[in-house]
């Protein structure tokens, strides 16, 4: 692999959290790396994919700018710009009343898990490895990848789902299917408010219910959770001194913990593997597997289509 274009940075103090050490920043034009990525994966017994926010970004669910004021208008009007400001930020809305927190997250789900069809992107990768034996790790709550053909015992979407909810407190290890719900609060909804006799109660301790979202100690790893966990290490012992590819789209560096760390460890752990990162702006890689790895600075949508 080309090494002369690369470039050398210090980690600890360029990349926030990222063990200090040498990485490497691949400034390689991508089209010299499309055919090596291309035999890779044709070459490869197994492929892992971690897939961050970056890939549904690229695929279309943008949280920003006129996707967010189109679908949004309303809530800002109502809330004012200073939270409102992309569907990120708009979910950290300290919301009044339950009226309020399902009005907005009704509509949240419906924009992002619910109405969107299975995206042109997520299509390309299945087609890209449905035919090798690969899994998905994802922190992406939006439901692409099984929408696209992924079969779901091969999926571990580690921070939960939109279209589930589950207790505030997460009193007990059980999660609840909301699209019917939030069908019709979607028609309910008026001035942002959905109506009292729809806002969900839990039916253990009559609390509170939220959004089955990773953001604090409360979130609720239920059997299916465990299942699929359980499911991820399997496939993980499979690829021990395997052939394998591991592809990691659109990770940052906000949680690299639950993808980009592990990904980096078994690279490192295998001299069979071989880390293949698509990122644009992010596309570090330690040095010590830089050998062993492609980091292509670029658009997700355009390194897909051509592989
Ligand atoms: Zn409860």
């Amino acid at each position: 692999m080309k090494q002369s274009q690369k470039k050398r940075i210090n980690g600890s103090r360029i990349l926030n959290g990222v063990p200090a050490g040498d990485y490497i920043f691949q400034n390689i034009p991508y089209a010299e790396q499309m055919e090596h990525v291309s035999a890779l994966i044709k070459a490869a017994d197994i492929i892992l994919i971690g897939a961050g926010a970056g890939m549904s970004a690229a695929a279309g669910l943008t949280y920003s700018g006129e996707r967010f004021t189109r679908n949004f208008g309303e809530f800002i009007e109502k809330y004012g710009t200073a939270y409102m400001t992309d569907m990120y930020a708009a979910g950290f809305y300290p919301f009044p009343t339950q009226e309020a927190k399902w009005g907005y997250w009704s509509k949240h789900s419906m924009i992002n898990r619910f109405l969107p069809p299975a995206l042109p992107l997520y299509h390309r990768l299945y087609e890209i490895v449905k035919e090798k034996e690969y899994f998905v790790l994802t922190t992406n709550v939006d439901h692409q990848f099984q929408k696209a053909g992924f079969r779901t015992e091969r999926i571990f979407a580690t921070q939960g789902d939109y279209g589930n909810i589950q207790c505030e407190k997460g009193c007990h290890p059980k999660i609840y299917d909301a699209e019917d719900l939030f069908r019709r609060m979607d028609r309910a909804r008026h001035d942002c408010l959905v109506p009292s006799y729809m806002v969900p109660k839990c039916p253990v301790c009559g609390g509170n219910m939220t959004m089955h979202l990773r953001c604090d100690q409360y979130f609720v790893e239920d059997e299916n959770w465990h299942e699929a966990a359980g499911r991820y290490n399997n496939f993980l012992k499979k690829t021990e001194q395997k052939k394998a590819v591991l592809l990691e789209l659109g990770v940052g560096f906000n949680t690299p913990g639950i993808i980009k760390y592990p990904f980096w460890q078994m690279t490192a752990a295998n001299p069979k593997a071989v880390y293949v990162c698509i990122n644009y702006g992010e596309a570090y890689v330690p040095e010590k597997i830089a050998k062993r790895s492609v980091c292509i600075n670029a658009d997700i949508g355009e390194i897909l289509k051509q592989l």
